[in-house]
């Protein structure tokens, strides 16, 4: 789960790293009281960001300055409502605008492959940091944190005096630290900030600062976070992973034709390798669970059905726990509701199997014997589907 910039700038503060103040705001008159509330009182301006969940925001226009509440205002209005790479903008930050001296790049991520948390760092930090990563990887900075003791005093400076952070080494050293850490506590997989700069007050001091923050979440370890797991963001989130997500599915969506509702991933998996040795393609991945009741079951079939690659659907249920009368009722009443024409054959067995053999026969179902006919007749409608 990725955060939006202004909840992962309060994760940062909260880990006592610098992060300059700011508000949220969802109208341009929120925007222009912020901007009254963050206008430096000797001149100044205030700096206003699109909360999107993506990146290359100053890019795409996203990121402004405004001199006056009024110019603030005009600019939030330009920004909210505005479409970056396919989202809708509908909250803008509002923060004093800070003096760059320089921009860094700074961020924490999970290396699977060694086990470690990863902290990359560069002296060439701000929008194109993509492009350098690309053109010149010498120009960054890769430090693997000890993984019982995060990173060590020696790692942070060194990275800090690698990227040319030697004169605020001390507020740097830290910096790099507490984005370690933020990771660990959080169970993050990434913690980014990109700029980092070196910021100069009105009074001429330099100081170090956090200007953006990007941090996505290990969705796995959410259980552990409940007060994370209110920063979800619905209006982001994909609208088949928030169903599956709520119905408690496990679903993955392929590129094959046929759409498979399985109980149990390892049914799931056997499911999807027999389509493929019959010659099919499995459309999706979906363990619908243990106990599956039946409006779980048509919460199922909708996903299916969403997927408009679907030509045929393979349902594969052994009961133990979940009763195969629920879920061949489950069956039964998510036809009802289906919004397109699709074959369908079902192979429900173990627990009251034969009350579902019924409940099916009933409504016309296409049933199979065995594991093995119910995939050769799916791959087959499949295609006579396709043709
Ligand atoms: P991103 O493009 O989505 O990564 O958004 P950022 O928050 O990183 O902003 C993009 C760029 O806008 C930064 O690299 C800065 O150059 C600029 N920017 C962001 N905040 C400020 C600020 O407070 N003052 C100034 N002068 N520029 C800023
Ligand atoms: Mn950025």
């Amino acid at each position: 789960m990725k955060l939006q910039e202004f909840h992962a700038r309060r994760l940062l503060a909260a880990a006592g790293l610098p992060v300059p103040p700011s508000s949220v705001a969802e109208t341009p008159a929120q925007a222009r009281a912020a901007a009254e509330e963050h206008l430096p009182a000797g001149g100044g301006k205030v700096v206003i960001k699109a909360q999107v969940l993506v990146g290359g925001r100053g890019k795409a226009g996203g990121v402004k300055l405004a001199g006056s509440p009024d110019e603030a205002e005009e600019v939030a209005r330009a920004i909210l409502g505005m479409e970056i790479k396919g989202i809708t903008v509908r909250r803008v930050l509002v923060g004093p605008a800070a003096e760059i001296v320089r921009e860094f790049y700074l961020g924490a991520a999970l290396d699977r492959r060694a086990r470690r948390i990863l902290l990359m760092g560069s002296g060439e930090g701000g929008v194109d940091i993509e492009q350098v990563a690309a053109e010149r990887p010498d120009a960054i900075t890769y430090i693997h944190a000890d993984p019982h003791l995060g990173l060590l005093p020696y790692q942070a400076r060194r990275m800090v005096f690698e990227i040319g952070l030697r004169e605020h080494w001390k507020q740097a050293a830290a910096i790099a630290t507490g984005l370690v850490k933020v990771m660990r506590e959080n169970d993050a997989d990434l913690v980014e900030v990109n700029p980092l700069a070196i910021v100069r007050a009105a009074d001429g001091t330099e100081t170090v600062q956090c200007l953006d923050a990007k941090i996505t979440l290990d969705d796995s370890a959410l259980h552990r976070h409940p007060d994370l797991e209110q920063m979800r963001d619905p209006d982001e989130e994909d609208p088949v992973d928030r169903e599956a997500r709520e119905q408690d599915i496990s679903y993955i969506r392929l590129d094959g034709t046929i759409g498979c509702m399985v109980n149990g991933a390892g049914l799931a998996m056997t499911t999807m390798d027999l389509i493929k040795r019959a010659g099919g393609e499995p459309a999706n991945f979906l363990d619908i669970g243990g106990g599956a009741r039946a409006d779980k079951v048509a919460a199922a079939m909708r996903l299916i059905l969403g997927d408009a690659n679907v030509k045929a659907i393979l349902v594969n249920i052994f009961g133990g726990i979940a009763r195969g009368d629920e879920v061949a009722r489950g069956i039964v009443e998510a036809r009802k509701v289906q919004t397109r024409d699709v074959p369908m054959v079902v192979r429900i067995v173990g627990t009251n199997a034969a009350e579902a053999a019924e409940i099916l026969r009933a409504g016309s179902f296409d049933t199979a014997a065995s594991l093995d006919q119910a995939v050769e007749m799916a791959v087959a409608a499949a295609s006579a589907a396709a043709a």
